[in-house]
């Protein structure tokens, strides 16, 4: 096992198992998950044959950072080799007090949306629970950044990986002291993971992806839009809603021409009718090389007129976009 999987109880099982008392775990989770130090070797207050046999048993692998890129407006990139191989991007995002880490939870990506170039890499393997939690912790204890909110909006689809999403959502909460309330997941709505989160008490954040109401509309920007109705998500996200008494976030990248129009704003307000609770948040457009879609000229008008239909409308301003580090760019380019 892992340093990295290894709960309180159990090491204080094998504390006692080798005769030492329950409170050298104690000393153990602090050393990993309090001061960021996982190597046994270091940790100065355990006995010297302690730390030797902590060594032998628990592993702590680590990510390499490849490279590191920093933005005008002082998002930062990085890129990691995995150590159960392959290699994915964090990006490190500080904006007016808040800092929020976006995680990636799968190498590559298996939904090949036409507009990300995250989905032009195709699917490489799943990321487990504690190699999506470290990208987080190494930011926080290796490179000493500070961090409020993290966000699963990196490489990958975080609801067909759920497992190792919600160990890792775990280990920010238990281990790195994360409030639910500062962790969201967003999706390209896959049914059975938002009612799996629907039935989950802590106060986390869901965001879809939603990008067109208009069927046929979203299923030439997203492939899967073909095999999962978007009734099914609906009525995913109301299960989600009802249950938990809370909101869902719709994202919509707003693509020049495509679905900016009267017609999508019209479609959004039939698609948030009761009992949905949700609000939008307008994405501008990260432009993709060799991708045909431009960001829009209508996100103001487009903005207004939702608001005008008694929507909560709010638009996310692209960050990172020059070094390649904002929403749908991730494609592991190393810039020159
Ligand atoms: N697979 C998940 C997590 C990815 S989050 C999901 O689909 O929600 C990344 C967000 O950025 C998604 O809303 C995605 O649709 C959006 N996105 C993808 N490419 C983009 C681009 N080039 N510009 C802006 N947003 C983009």
């Amino acid at each position: 096992m892992t340093l990295w999987e290894a709960s309180l109880p159990e090491l204080e099982a094998w504390m006692l198992q080798r005769g030492q008392p329950g409170y050298r775990a104690r000393q153990v989770w602090n050393w990993v998950w309090t001061k960021g130090q996982p190597d046994p070797w270091a940790m100065s207050d355990l006995p010297k044959a302690l730390r030797e046999a902590l060594a032998a048993e628990f592993s702590a692998p680590r990510l390499v950072l490849l490279h590191r890129t920093e933005s005008q407006d002082g998002t930062q990139k990085f890129l990691w080799q995995m150590p159960g191989g392959g290699t994915v991007e964090t990006v490190w995002i500080p904006h007016e007090g808040r800092h929020t880490v976006c995680v990636s939870s799968q190498v590559g990506c298996s939904l090949n949306c036409r507009f990300c170039a995250t989905g032009q890499l195709g699917l490489e393997r799943q990321l487990t629970g504690y190699e999506i939690l470290l990208q987080v912790y190494t930011l926080r204890h290796e490179l000493g950044l500070p961090i409020t909110h993290v966000v699963f909006m990196g490489m990958g689809e975080p609801l067909l990986n759920y497992s190792a999403v919600m160990q890792a959502f775990e280990g920010l909460v238990h281990r790195m002291g994360f409030s639910p309330r500062r962790i969201t997941f967003s999706t390209v709505g896959i049914p059975k993971g938002i009612r799996r989160l629907a039935q989950r008490t802590e106060p986390f954040e869901l965001a879809f992806s939603l990008h067109s109401a208009i069927p046929e509309k979203r299923r030439a920007l997203i492939p899967l839009a073909a095999h999962i109705p978007l009734d099914e998500i609906r009525e995913a996200l109301i299960d989600y809603c009802v249950r938990r008494f809370d909101w869902v976030t719709l994202e919509y990248v707003l693509l020049d021409g495509v679905n900016d129009g009267e017609e999508d704003a019209e479609a959004l307000r039939a698609f948030v009718r009761k009992p949905l609770q949700a609000k939008v948040n307008l994405i501008e457009y990260n432009p993709v090389p060799g991708l045909p879609f431009r960001p829009s000229q209508r996100t103001r008008a487009f903005q207004k007129k939702l608001l005008q239909q008694g929507l909560l409308a709010t638009v996310r301003r692209s960050r990172g976009a020059d070094i390649a580090a904002g929403c749908g760019q991730l494609a592991r380019h190393v810039a020159k």
